[in-house]
């Protein structure tokens, strides 16, 4: 699986989007987080989250961090495909 994000900003405030959905907090500029899921099989899953650019940018520094460790561990394992 691989997965692609896009950070796109709004150029709005929180007073049209709402606030952060991760900190809960409001923000001038909110931004888009795309996250692309691909699968092997061709398909794709989509997920957004609307946010401010901080907690985005920490969300996906995260789960890049946790998708190489993931990676890591089914090399590990010699997991069969
Ligand atoms: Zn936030």
């Amino acid at each position: 699986m691989r997965i692609l994000y896009k950070l796109i900003p709004m150029n709005a405030s929180s007073a049209k989007y709402g606030p952060c959905e991760i900190c809960g907090k409001p923000t001038s500029d909110v931004y888009h987080l795309s996250v692309s899921y691909q699968m092997s099989d061709h398909t794709a899953h989509h997920k957004n989250i609307f946010g401010c650019r901080e907690c985005l940018e920490a969300r996906v520094s995260r789960a890049k961090k946790e998708s190489e460790a993931q990676r890591g561990s089914e090399i590990g394992e010699g997991a069969a495909s």
